[in-house]
């Protein structure tokens, strides 16, 4: 018994309680969470409160537009709590995501990919219309519930204060619907308001600013940081400056760090690496000893098996750059 360390977590009623408090190491490892990504957070804590404000109640259909990961992190909150539940992903998300979400018993339905979010067919207009159609169903809306920012404010940001014990200098971290760079961005400030915020955002979405970086039009595969439209929950102005990245470079360096480190993370967190090291570019004083530069790895490989785990989808979009480090499987080999 004396190897097993404290902090060994004992035995709980379901697998939604090992959700947070996820190990740092250089970036916060959300792949760590029970349903495999950052979302887990905020759909454990959209669902308990709506059950709290007494909205919500067992057998009930829980439904959400999702780029995926929130979609399986509410499925697996359905799934230990019996809900039904139906989420709505857009064609471009990966089959991985797909096949995860059916085995949780979720109906997923299928929108056409790059349709403008006002279009009838959206992921979000979708989602509105079934809650019309189906009794007792009710859609969670990470892009505009404050339980999205409070997950972080209240989880991420505090965790990564402990575990660097309050010396953070620098955050990293893409937006998607937003929830965590502005859930950070308050959490982190009220405690520090010179610990620096950056926001990743790929060329061709439009969630930086100022506006001016947002000007290509350029299509991305990199999936669940983007978006055509600012979401609710987003504050632009949480990020202290934004930084623009490129699928090439977000796939590549997720590759790397597979390889290299062992972390088995998905296409947002190269897309992390690739603003990190645009930070480091712009801004050489952080790149200092003593200073601590945090990252946010959102998912894990395991959503992306199909498509950048992939040699031939890499070389397929182009993307597959053979580096003296050996990223990339040599021809032949
Ligand atoms: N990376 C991935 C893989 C995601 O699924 C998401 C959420 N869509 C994010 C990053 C961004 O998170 P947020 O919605 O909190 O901005």
């Amino acid at each position: 018994m004396g190897s097993v360390s404290p902090t060994c977590p004992l035995l709980r009623d379901n697998v939604s309680e090992h959700i947070g408090e996820t190990p740092l190491r250089c970036a916060k490892l959300e792949y760590f969470n029970a349903g495999g990504s950052v979302k887990d957070r905020i759909a454990k804590r959209m669902v308990e409160q709506a059950e709290r404000d007494g909205i919500i109640r067992s057998g009930d259909t829980l439904i959400e537009a999702s780029s995926g990961n929130t979609g399986i992190a509410i499925a697996l909150m359905a799934a230990v709590k019996r809900y039904k539940c139906i989420i709505i992903l857009s064609e471009k998300m990966s089959m991985e995501k797909e096949q995860i979400l059916c085995m949780l018993g979720t109906r997923v339905v299928r929108t056409p990919a790059g349709v403008p979010i006002e279009s009838p067919d959206s992921i979000i207009s979708v989602a509105k219309c079934l809650q019309k159609e189906i009794p007792n169903s009710y859609v969670l809306d990470r892009y505009g519930n404050p339980e999205n920012l409070a997950a972080h404010e209240f989880g991420t940001a505090e965790e990564t204060l402990y575990q660097t014990s309050n010396k953070v200098d620098v955050v990293v971290a893409g937006a998607g619907a937003g929830g965590t760079i502005t859930g950070l961005s308050r959490g982190l400030k009220k405690y520090d308001p010179n610990i620096i915020l950056v926001g990743v955002d790929p060329l061709g979405s439009v969630l930086a600013v100022p506006e001016t970086l947002n000007q290509s039009k350029a299509e991305y595969k990199v999936e669940g940081i983007d978006y055509d439209f600012v979401p609710g929950v987003l504050g632009q102005n949480s990020a202290d400056f934004w930084i623009k990245t490129t699928d090439k470079d977000a796939f590549n360096y997720a590759r790397q760090l597979v390889r290299e480190e062992g972390m088995l993370v998905g296409g947002s967190s190269g897309s992390a690496i690739a603003g990190l090291v645009r930070l480091l570019a712009l801004r050489p004083e952080l790149n200092t000893e003593g200073k601590t530069i945090v990252l946010i790895f959102p998912d894990s490989l395991r959503n992306y098996l199909t498509k950048f785990a992939d040699d031939e989808w890499m070389k397929t979009h182009g993307f597959l750059e053979l580096t003296e480090k050996g990223v990339g499987k040599l021809e032949g080999s």
